[in-house]
Order: C-alpha cells, then structure tokens, then sequence
C-alpha cells in the first residue's frame, strides 16, 4: 500500500503540476493534496477530508462527482471499442449520436461539430477555421482575432494569446501578433465610477470601433469572448452589451467566435450562453460541461454560413487538413451522450438556475454589507465576490496582500472549496448542478465566516 508520504514525495520529485509555483511547491512548501474520491457535491482526499467543491472541479464537474451512469457508459465503450479514428468519414455510435445530441440542443443556425480534447485545442481549431474561411473566400489579408482583456480562451501558443490575462503572456513571448485585446466588459471595473451601464456598454462599444479603425477592418477575422468572462473575474456582461457588440461585428463582417467552454450545457440556467444573451456566433466553444469532464471532450460547433464555405473550400483544395488522432474518442463521447442525457433526465438545467440565484441570494443576505465587499455578481449557477479595501472609494487592495488567496484558504479550512481567481482579489463560485438549497446555505454562511476571519 502507497503511503501519503511516499505519494507526497514522488509529486514533488516527478509531477510537473499546471497552473502552480513550481519552486515551493517542488521545495514542499505548499501543500500536495492528492485527491481519492468524489460523491455529489464533495470530493474527499487521501487523509479522509471531504470538502465541498463550489468550483466543480474547474467549473466542469456539472452532473456532480460519482455518476454510476456515466462510468457505466465509459466502461462499456472500453470493452466494446475503445478506440477508432474518426479520419475520413469515420465514426463510431458514441460520437454520430453526441454530435446529433449537440446540434439538437444548439442555437438552430448551427450546422456540424467537430469534437477535440481540450477547450484550448477547440480554439485553436476555431482560430484555423477563421483563417481557412477567409482564404476561401479570397480575403487572405482578413486574419487577426480580437480578444478581450481579461478573457480566458486556452494557454496555448495562439489560445494563451487569445487568454487576456497577464500570467499566462508573462515570460512566454505572448500574445502572438495576430491576436489584439479590448475592453473587458467589467461594469465594477468601469473607467469611470459615474459612468451607468448603458454608458459603459457605448464605451465598450467605441473602444471596439476604435480598435477595428486603428487596425482596418479587412485585417480583422474575428472576435472571440466568453457570454460570461470566466477565469478573468466571472463577469456577467452589463445590460446591452452584446447587442452593442453584435452590431459592430456585422457591420465590419467580423465572425463572432462564442466561447462557451464554462456556459455551454447549463451553467447560466440556458443550454447556451448564446441562447442566454442573444448571440448569434459563428462558432462555438464547448468542452467541460460537454461530459461533465468524466472524459476529456471539446468541440468545436460551426454554423451553416462557415460550413457552407469550409464545403467549398474542400472541393476547391482536398480533405481538410486539420485533425487530432483522438478527435472524437469513442470513450469521451460516450461519457458525453450518458451526461447530456443526465442533464436532461434529472432537470439539473433548471436546478442551476433556481439553486445558483439562492447561492447568490444568500452570499449577499450574509456579506451584502461588509465593508470590504464591493461586488456580489453571477448569473445561473457562477457567482464571484470582490474584495476590496474602500468600498466607497472603489479601492482595491494591493495585490501582494493576497486578500482573495487568504479568504479561499480560510474558507477551505471550514471544508468549502472556491477558488482565488487569478486577476484580482476575487472568489469564485462555480458548483456542480445537482448543489442543494441546503449545501448552498453552507456555501454562503461558511464564506462569511472566511472573510470576517480574513478581513474583519
Ligand atoms: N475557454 C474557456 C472559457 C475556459 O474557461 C477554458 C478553461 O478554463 C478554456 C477555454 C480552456 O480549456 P482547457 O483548459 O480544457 O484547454
């Protein structure tokens, strides 16, 4: 039998860990917790501390931890096929009938998905597809993607550059310089405190206008953005603001890319984000909630408009020449068709939205007046506090403090897991869909009790 302590060493000795110090954590100076187990809500580690999780995982455990009828559907695949190719029209029951499913359940001017891995490698298949449409159509100089500060697309060489978040440029020659950033549209973290929403969302607006000027439209492929910026603060858009968005796109022939990876299957209490807000994109991102990462899945959803000319484009030049060996692996795509149906079969789309307004509701019964806290947002089941030293003066505090680190950690003490988002003192909320009205009390009473250990 593995000991603790033997595990322990080998992590620090061998595992190259993402998203981490890689020095204090290979000095042992942060702690390794290795994960054994997960039912519902709660995860629960090697020690036997069982933790509720309200980031499911990363935002991408949706259907909860322990789905007998998702491992039943991996397991079976295994042992039937666990692996062919989907290279030159092939494909297995699995993938045909999530890509059926995924369509059914898309905004109805989408056409056809291809399946990939990650969210990153969605994207990036999603920026190749831009490009391949514009040399199709004759216009090879229409090629840079606008992205948004603070959005998160990927940490790739081109989705890393996509991602407007300093961490994951710093040190690694990014963004690439097909890739230029806008405004994020943070009302709390408007330029001008007077400024209202709807002036905020005229701001955003003209910012793009002005940024598409600067560098002409007929060089502009593009614009990417979450419906709901994610890693980047959880951020619902202000009033308006994708109509105003929207409408700068089409009039400068832009495609809109949706990046759906955390709002696809339910998170906002839509199917969509672009069902939720009214977008009409080009593409679209999926991946977590896709299997409620019980298999690594993304995908890639493209609209009749794109694939008409991605049709054009291979009858013009061969096969597409674009494909990974484990695009629509037949074990993801089982794991995709029993969560899909476990969504639907359990209401859990609904439940985000009733449970996720309660999570909300109760965070600002319990924090709505604390000194310190100057936004309480979300939208489904995502919410986000914001730490900040003055809340009249609307000043933050500096980030060396580590204000939102130090709340997440007190709060993991008290058995609750939300995470330090990584721009900004701000803790996140993105629990699993089957969250009771009951773990959400817990959530909220048990945040309160972090930040006033934390700050007062
Ligand atoms: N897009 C969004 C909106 C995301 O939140 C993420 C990951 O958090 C990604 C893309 C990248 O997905 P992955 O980490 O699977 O590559």
């Amino acid at each position: 039998m593995l000991t603790n302590d033997m595990l322990s060493q080998w992590d620090r000795d061998t595992f190259f860990h993402p998203s981490t110090h890689l020095a204090q954590h290979a000095r042992g100076e942060t702690p390794s917790r290795v994960i054994a187990g997960g039912k519902g809500c709660h995860i629960q580690d090697r020690d036997g501390n069982r933790m509720l999780d309200a980031f499911a995982g990363l935002y991408c455990v949706n259907v909860g931890y322990g789905r007998p009828e998702i491992a039943e559907a991996i397991a079976e695949q295994a042992r039937e096929l666990a692996y062919y190719h989907a290279y030159v029209g092939h494909g297995t029951e699995a993938s045909i009938t999530l890509a059926k499913m995924v369509l059914d359940r898309a905004p109805s001017h989408m056409s056809k998905v291809y399946f990939g891995l990650s969210g990153s490698d969605a994207n990036e298949t999603n920026v190749k597809l831009v490009w391949y449409y514009n040399n199709i159509l004759g216009r090879p100089e229409k090629k840079k993607i606008i992205s948004r500060w603070r959005g998160y697309h990927g940490s790739g060489l081109m989705t890393g550059s996509l991602t407007g978040l300093e961490l994951f440029h710093k040190k690694f020659d990014l963004p690439l310089s097909q890739v230029i950033h806008t405004e994020a549209p943070y009302y709390y973290r408007r330029p001008d405190t007077a400024m209202s929403e709807a002036q905020f969302v005229a701001h955003c607006a003209a910012e793009l206008e002005a940024l598409i000027d600067r560098e002409g439209a007929d060089t502009i492929a593009a614009f990417i953005g979450e419906p709901v910026l994610g890693t980047g603060g959880i951020v619902p858009p202000p009033a308006g603001y994708w109509e105003a968005i929207q409408a700068v796109l089409e009039k400068h022939d832009i495609l809109l890319i949706a990046d759906e990876v955390v709002t696809g299957f339910g998170r906002l209490g839509s199917m969509f984000g672009s069902d939720h807000y009214g977008l009409k994109p080009d593409l679209i991102t999926i991946a977590k909630g896709l299997t409620s990462a019980y298999a690594p899945l993304s995908g890639s959803i493209v609209s009749e408009k794109m694939w008409k000319v991605l049709e054009q484009g291979t009858d013009e030049n061969g096969p597409i020449g674009h494909g990974w060996t484990y695009s629509a692996h037949p074990i993801g795509a089982a794991a995709g068709v029993a969560n899909l149906k476990l969504i639907d079969d359990l209401g859990l789309i609904d439940n985000a939205a009733t449970v996720g307004a309660h999570l909300r509701a109760g965070l600002v019964a319990a924090l709505g007046e604390h000194a310190h806290v100057g936004d309480i947002r979300g939208e489904g089941m995502l919410a986000a506090l914001e730490f900040v030293e003055d809340r009249e003066g609307r000043a933050f505090f500096d980030p060396a403090r580590k204000a939102g680190p130090q709340i997440a950690a007190a709060l993991a003490s008290k058995g609750v897991i939300a995470r330090a988002m990584p721009q900004g003192d701000i803790l996140g909320f993105a629990p699993p869909f089957c969250l009771t009205r009951a773990e959400a009390e817990e959530i909220a009473e048990k945040t309160a009790a972090a930040v006033r250990e934390v700050l007062g």
